[in-house]
């Protein structure tokens, strides 16, 4: 079956009791035994709900692994991951980070003795200088957030598994509707579902697929025991928004492309960093493992100075944190979400004070491109004296 039709289909043809086409919301925490040493299959709502195992079965189905795993954020689910490792072990990871992910790893991994070397992941000649003996995974963000390198999934996952590393990847960004690591040869693959997959601004949510029984053994004993399981509500609520992934996937990509076209051609902004651009280094490796460029679109302005005026004037899009929503969102990524990645480490991956990230939405495309317009004209008319 091809993946729009899973996604639409994710929750049907689960309660064969009732034939309820939207998934049953079990909120019971506990389930009645038939008999001493029986079980339904659900003892406690923890190590297995009948909601959450749903919306499991589906991402585990739909990005090609044996095992997913619900928990309550995408930060959970990476805490989840890195949990796999033991004190004196390495991981390689892209220098180009989700901030959160930078936070979990310095701050509560390192302290227990899992370190973490931070390379330009699609530069293998960098990851094979920052391995060590030690070393156990490389993990992965493709595109990256804010500046959308790219790494060739298939080429990083044939490294690390020479080597015998785990190759995780977190497909935030591109969703499995647009790239499925696991075909490609990765391990793990990890989600803020709070992203395009929920895409609606309103469930926070982390999955995890694992790609072999192994592996997914440790990881249920892992979301098992810590705890971090995603409420039958919102898997409901997370299913919901999946359901509607294939075209929002493909009109977010079909805005973000236009607007990124649209912003390379004025003079005040001085990069666009978007993988379908012609002049975008990744888009020959994006292209070759996804089938979409994806919703994200990073730019910078000529003069930081633009950027409050920019940020004030928009009507349409919004300024706040996150992505992968309906509406179309605007970030300060050096002040936002990267804010705890040290200044010389940011402005080395070209998060700079003059980077602006946009989250594309699925609004009429002449609407945002209005809207974006006069922000900037405004901007450029305060801070460079230019009138248009
Ligand atoms: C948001 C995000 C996370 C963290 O997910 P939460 O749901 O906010 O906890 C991890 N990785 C990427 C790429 C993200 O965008």
């Amino acid at each position: 079956m091809k993946i729009e039709s899973k996604l639409a289909q994710i929750g049907n043809r689960q309660d064969p009791g009732t034939g309820a086409v939207s998934a049953p919301i079990y909120h019971s925490t506990t389930y009645a035994h038939p008999a001493l040493g029986q079980s339904t299959g659900f003892d406690y709502t923890r190590t297995l709900n009948p909601t959450r195992k749903i919306l499991e079965d589906a991402i585990a189905d739909l990005e090609g692994g044996v095992r997913g795993f619900a928990f309550s954020s995408g930060m959970a689910a990476v805490h989840a991951v890195f949990s796999l490792f033991s004190p004196g072990d390495h991981v390689i990871v892209s220098s180009d980070l989700y901030g959160g992910t930078y936070r979990v790893l310095e701050h509560i991994f390192r302290p227990l003795g899992i370190e973490a070397t931070y390379v330009h992941t699609g530069h293998l000649e960098e990851v094979e200088a920052a391995a060590r003996d030690t070393t156990r995974a490389l993990f992965i963000e493709t595109p990256t957030n804010p500046t959308m390198q790219i790494t060739d999934i298939a080429a990083a996952s044939l490294f690390a598994r020479r080597r015998g590393w785990l190759t995780i990847v977190d497909n935030t960004f591109m969703t499995p509707y647009f790239q499925r690591p696991i075909e490609l040869g990765a391990d793990i693959v990890v989600h803020s579902a709070t992203k395009f997959l929920g895409g609606h601004n309103d469930v926070l949510a982390g999955l995890v697929v694992a790609k072999s029984d192994e592996i997914a053994e440790r990881l249920y004993f892992v979301q098992n025991s810590i705890g971090a399981v995603l409420g039958p509500q919102d898997a409901w609520l997370l299913m919901r928004g999946m359901k509607t992934l294939a075209i929002r996937m493909e009109r977010c990509a079909m805005n973000a492309s236009a607007i990124a076209a649209w912003l390379d051609a004025r003079d005040d902004i001085v990069k666009v960093y978007y993988p379908g651009l012609d002049t975008h280094p990744g888009k020959s490796i994006c292209s070759k493992q996804a089938s979409g460029f994806g919703g994200m679109v990073s730019f910078e302005v000529l003069d930081a100075r633009m950027v409050p005026f920019i940020l004030e004037h928009l009507k349409l899009v919004t300024f706040a944190e996150s992505l992968g929503g309906v509406e179309t969102l605007i970030t300060y990524p050096s002040r936002q979400t990267h804010a705890d990645i040290p200044e010389e480490i940011r402005e080395k991956v070209g998060v700079t004070d003059r980077l602006l990230r946009l989250s594309v939405g699925i609004e009429h495309i002449g609407d945002l491109i209005d809207d974006l317009s006069q922000a900037l004209d405004h901007a450029a008319e305060q801070v460079l004296s230019r009138r248009r």
